[in-house]
């Protein structure tokens, strides 16, 4: 199904005391280097949460090899919808052509149009921005665009405003709804939605989650994104760093009261980022939904 579809169905639920609206839940992948079953095995376990599409990275500057066996396999034996990213740093109109009629062929509806991160060691490529990738996606296909948001601002965009004026360029481009970047400060998202929405941005956006499984993963994302983590949530962090189970449950316990908050301010969906392993995002639906397949 289409993004725009997905996301304008209102799936009320009658399963707690009182009605509530279930968001859309996606589920972010990578490709992995190694041990593929293990990752159609995780995938497997995701899919028992009935996500609307499963959403595949891309390689920077089309370092990207395995992505289209990936997103067959996805598509064609684990028989679930798709959000192929795609970046445009680095590549030739004609390559990203090539590339979205294969994705067309084997029946992607979705693509999160980015401009990744531009190459040290080649050509800046053909499109300079997400916005100018975005506008060619839909003079040439039929496809159905997302966008990536940035709640606490892109890390190259020292303006907040500006960086919300660069998102409209991609929503007047077409781009179909917006994933934010994963964030821990509910509060920044939803006054990033205000901005957004005065600016005339009208499109759904998706927050982003990722919970968390170790400091050195919160340092590295922290060091490569501006993602600011609340001094509690550090605190606790430092106390479980030698203490693996410790810090999977805080990290799952963190994310199903922020995913609480959520959708009781009825977002529209949940996009998590998964890392390739369904066991943290598993049990936070558990939490936030109730049993897989509606089956309470
Ligand atoms: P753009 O929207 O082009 O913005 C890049 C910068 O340029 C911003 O600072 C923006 O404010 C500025 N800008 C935009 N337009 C203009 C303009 N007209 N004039 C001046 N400045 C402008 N990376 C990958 O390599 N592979 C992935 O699969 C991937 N998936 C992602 C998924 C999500 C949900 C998110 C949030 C990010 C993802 N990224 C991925 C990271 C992304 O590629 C980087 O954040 C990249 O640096 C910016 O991409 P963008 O599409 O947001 O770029």
């Amino acid at each position: 199904m289409r993004l725009k579809e997905i996301y304008e169905k209102k799936n009320v639920c009658h399963n707690r005391a009182f009605e509530w609206v279930k968001p859309v839940i996606s589920f972010e992948v990578f490709p992995p280097k190694s041990n593929t079953g293990g990752f159609y095995g995780e995938l497997n376990k995701l899919k028992e949460y009935e996500p609307a599409f499963i959403s595949l990275t891309y390689g920077a500057a089309g370092k990207n090899n395995t992505s289209l066996e990936v997103l067959y396999r996805i598509k064609n034996e684990l028989r679930m919808d798709l959000m192929a990213h795609l970046t445009c740093a680095g590549s030739s109109r004609g390559n990203i052509e090539e590339w979205l009629g294969e994705i067309e062929l084997l029946g992607a509806e979705n693509v999160l149009a980015l401009r990744g991160d531009i190459p040290e060691d080649c050509s800046p490529g053909d499109f300079r921005y997400a916005s100018e990738l975005i506008r060619f996606i839909k003079e040439k296909t039929d496809l159905s665009v997302g966008a990536a948001g940035y709640p606490e601002g892109h890390i190259e965009c020292p303006d907040l405003f500006a960086d919300i004026a660069n998102l409209k360029k991609k929503t007047d481009a077409g781009a179909d709804v917006i994933y934010t970047q994963l964030f821990f400060d509910n509060d920044k998202f939803f006054s990033y939605v205000q901005l957004v929405r005065d600016a005339g941005i009208e499109v759904p956006i998706i927050p982003g989650i990722m919970p968390v499984i170790s400091k050195k993963q919160i340092e590295r994302i922290t060091s490569m994104a501006k993602i600011s983590v609340p001094g509690a949530l550090l605190n606790r962090i430092e106390k479980f760093k030698d203490n693996p189970s410790d810090m999977l449950k805080l990290g799952i316990d963190f994310a199903v009261i922020q995913c609480q908050q959520l959708i009781d301010a009825e977002v529209s969906g949940l996009h998590f980022y998964t890392l390739n392993k369904a066991y943290s995002t598993a049990q936070i639906l558990d939490n936030i939904m109730g049993v897989p397949n509606g089956a309470e």
